[in-house]
């Protein structure tokens, strides 16, 4: 929602705050009410004083001041609470907002960007608005009123005082504007380190063997360090900016006083105002130091939030897939399986690299294996990318069933896929929850099927638990092999139209591969299977190969046809291993 991005902070802060509105709202006016019955207690201290001195009872005024000190507490904690509670809510509604907007980013955006970093602004940013709607939403608003209900009774004992006052106040506001920009900044850069730290420590958790094995364990500590550090030291200068506008704020106070004073006393001399007008305005300056604090923290804690709302809003910004409300429905396994077709397709990964793909153009009917082969690099897997739609084509066209993907819903052309991409990855969880990841609702005697056919029915034999055992993080590690079979079973419990297996069986066994190679050609009686390959014995089954080399399509025939016509195919085909691309 690019349009959204540039309001204010403000205007972010409200839309987090208006489904709860409501309570907020009671939270404010119990707040209000208790400041109300705190005002209250001064007068029926008086009323009571009064009766002592006349020698009446004094039991009902005891029992009224009783009610309203208990009323008072009572209806404080409550109102605390509910404002509280009210301003979680709003971190748990941007949270929402945000990670829902986050699940949604387009591979390219995520791509260029760091997961830590993302991590911390959906979890660490979202929080400092809790203190944004306490201190700043509330704090202008009670902080406010209750100064402009000071100001007013000001201007009902002297009018000249009220002038001389609001002249300091103005001098302070200045002062304060010019601080606030600083603490934006600083709040900025705190909040930036901390998704630099963020960053940083998922680059070393995430590959903790090969930093160890390295023995860079002490530079990467030094980076994430780094990082904390600069998050310190821009919290620190924000810290000193906040308390510097905070102390302007309670100098402005003595500063009204002292000239309040002088003026007033002048003013007393020439008879304009009697001594009570005067000591009644002089507590009136003291009476506004709270809401005059109140309003600066609640500017200066305003600054820490809009930071934090700017770094949310730049995820915002980063482009996205269009928002659904529920996966669309998989295959039956019924229908017929799908065409693809590329046509003279050209491709960049970002205008700053140099092409991919230099008009790759080919036709793939609907049934069958396809093999694709060439040397690393040669854009194999960006052809799958560019199928799934984690990327548009620069120029050309991407045809699936005869229709350009870009003309798909994108979630309806994913649910014809099974997709194993290159080193496809265990998610942490257990091996049912594996398998069922991308076909929830497939039947026991499915998953049955899909192990036999991926001929991991031993290895559930012999896991502890069985499908139950817990896999990936915090779990049993599987082989690399495994993971390979487990991505494969992943993909056809889909039951998919189209099946794209990126060297998906580089890491089996010769007997494994084999039985898997016999498994994909079944399945390819009726689905569309492409698979990357660079076994020569998983490539001269396929019914067609396409060779490419460096962006473009060299050939396309069977292994016979290509032996004879294709001088890349033949060296490649000579060697027995089609070139292990990575
Ligand atoms: P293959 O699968 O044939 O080995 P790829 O399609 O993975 O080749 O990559 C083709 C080229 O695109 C390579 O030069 C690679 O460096 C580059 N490339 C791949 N993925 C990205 C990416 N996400 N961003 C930028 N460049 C990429
Ligand atoms: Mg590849």
């Amino acid at each position: 929602m690019p349009t959204d991005t540039r309001k204010s902070a403000w205007r972010v802060l409200l839309g987090y705050v208006r489904p709860h509105r409501g309570a907020l709202a009671v939270g404010a006016l119990l707040s209000l009410t208790m400041g109300a019955t705190g005002l209250a207690l001064p007068l029926v201290a008086q009323d009571l004083i009064g009766s002592l001195s006349q020698d009446e009872s004094i039991s009902g005024a005891l029992m009224l001041l009783s009610a309203l000190v208990l009323a008072n507490a009572v209806i404080g904690a409550l109102g605390g609470y509910v404002l509280q509670r009210t301003a979680e809510s709003v971190v748990l509604t941007a949270r929402r907002s945000l990670t829902s907007y986050l699940m949604r980013l387009r591979i390219s955006a995520v791509d260029a960007s760091e997961p830590g970093d993302l991590l911390a602004r959906a979890t660490s940013d979202t929080t400092l608005l809790r203190a944004m709607t306490t201190e700043s939403l509330i704090g202008f608003g009670t902080g406010g009123l209750t100064l402009v209900a000071t100001l007013v009774m000001m201007a009902l004992v002297d009018a000249v005082l009220l002038l001389v006052t609001l002249g300091v106040i103005v001098v302070t506001g200045v002062v304060i504007g010019l601080i606030v920009p600083v603490i934006n900044r600083a709040s900025k850069r705190a909040q930036d380190s901390v998704g630099e730290m963020g960053a940083a420590l998922e680059r070393v958790l995430g590959a903790l063997r090969t930093v160890k094995a390295s023995s860079a364990e002490e530079r990467e500590r030094r980076a994430v360090h780094a990082a904390a550090e600069e998050s310190w030291r821009a919290s620190v200068r924000a810290a000193k900016w906040r308390a510097l506008a905070g102390n302007t704020a309670g100098l402005s106070t003595q500063v009204a006083f002292i000239t309040v004073l002088a003026v007033g006393g002048a003013r007393v001399a020439t008879g304009a105002i009697d001594v009570g007008a005067l000591v009644a305005f002089l507590l009136y300056v003291f009476y506004l130091m709270a809401p005059i604090q109140e309003v600066v923290s609640a500017i200066t804690q305003y600054q820490v939030g809009s930071a934090a709302i700017s770094r949310i809003q730049e995820v915002r910004e980063l482009p996205s897939e269009p928002e659904r409300t529920a996966a669309p429905p998989l295959p039956t396994g019924e229908e017929k399986p799908a065409s693809v077709a590329f046509r003279d397709v050209h491709f960049r990964y970002t205008p700053e690299l140099p092409p991919v793909h230099h008009g790759v153009t080919f036709e793939i009917p609907p049934r069958g294996m396809t093999a694709f082969v060439g040397p690393s690099g040669a854009g194999k897997t960006t052809v799958f990318s560019l199928i799934e739609r984690f990327y548009d084509a620069t120029d050309g066209r991407v045809l699936v069933d005869g229709r350009d993907v870009g003309e798909w819903d994108v979630a309806e052309l994913r649910a014809q896929i099974g997709y194993v991409e290159q080193d496809a990855p265990v998610l942490s969880g257990s091996l049912r929850d594996n398998l069922l990841f991308g076909a929830p609702d497939a039947t026991d005697e499915a998953v049955a099927g899909a192990l036999a056919t991926t001929r991991l029915e031993d290895l559930v034999r012999r896991l502890p638990d069985g499908l139950e055992t817990l896999v990936g993080h915090r779990g049993t590690k599987l082989s690399g092999g495994e993971r390979q079979r487990v991505a494969i079973a992943r993909a056809l419990l889909r039951r998919p139209r189209l099946l794209l297996l990126d060297e998906a069986t580089s890491q089996l066994d010769a007997v494994n591969e084999a039985a898997l190679r016999d498994a994909v050609t079944a399945a390819a009686r009726d689905t569309t299977v492409l698979v990357v390959a660079h076994r020569l014995s998983t490539v001269t089954s396929a019914d067609r190969i396409v060779v490419m080399d460096a962006g473009r399509v060299l050939a396309v025939g069977t292994h016979g046809e290509l032996v004879a016509g294709s001088e890349l195919y033949a060296e490649l085909a000579a060697t027995q291993f089609l070139t292990a691309s990575a």
